[in-house]
């Protein structure tokens, strides 16, 4: 129909296989973000989803998250916090460490970075495992704050994330997914 918006957008994502290694199928989201009407449609998805929900904050996930989490928190009119990977952010931090397939990640954030009861909107690119975006959500839940939602551009549901992220009491919006 003429309002398929997650397949005029899934038409802007590259697929790269075996990248960054043997196996992956990288989705990459650099021709969407580079088309003016795709970029603009995908954050108006989002703005149209949260206009009216009260939102304080919007925190993005390092680094595709930062992206379109920025212009929504604009269109929002409310602020931006970036949740960063290990060893970016120059003031006190909380932390997080998760599993990855092979070792582990952490994700930090300001202390400061929200109070108690702040309604914070948690954003990224893509769930795959949905271990970054756990533990972004644990960081904010940590300073106290509500995470209304958790979204993405895509999911790949095969590898069970998104079921992991709703199981654990997270709401997750997704766009596209792949199968
Ligand atoms: P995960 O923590 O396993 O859910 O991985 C999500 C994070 O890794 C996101 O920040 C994505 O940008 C990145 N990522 C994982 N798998 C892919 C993939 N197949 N294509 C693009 N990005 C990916």
């Amino acid at each position: 129909s003429s309002l398929d918006f997650s397949g005029y957008l899934k038409n802007r994502i590259r697929t790269v296989p075996d990248w960054p290694q043997q196996g992956v199928m990288f989705r990459d989201i650099t021709p969407l973000l580079q088309n003016p009407k795709t970029f603009r449609m995908l954050i108006d998805i989002f703005v149209y989803r949260y206009m009216e929900e009260k939102v304080d904050l919007i925190a993005g996930l390092d680094a595709r998250g930062f992206i379109i989490g920025s212009v929504l928190a604009y269109e929002l009119n409310v602020g931006f916090v970036p949740i960063r990977k290990k060893g970016k952010l120059p003031f006190k931090t909380v932390s997080e460490e998760y599993e990855l397939e092979y070792g582990n990640a952490t994700v930090e954030m300001h202390t400061d970075a929200c109070k108690p009861g702040d309604r914070v909107v948690l954003i990224d690119d893509l769930v795959a495992t949905g271990g970054t975006m756990l533990a972004g959500a644990k960081l904010l839940k940590k300073l106290g704050a509500e995470v209304l939602e958790a979204a993405a551009i895509i999911d790949l549901p095969e590898l069970g994330g998104s079921q992991l992220v709703r199981d654990s009491g997270l709401e997750l919006f997704t766009v596209c997914s792949y199968d």
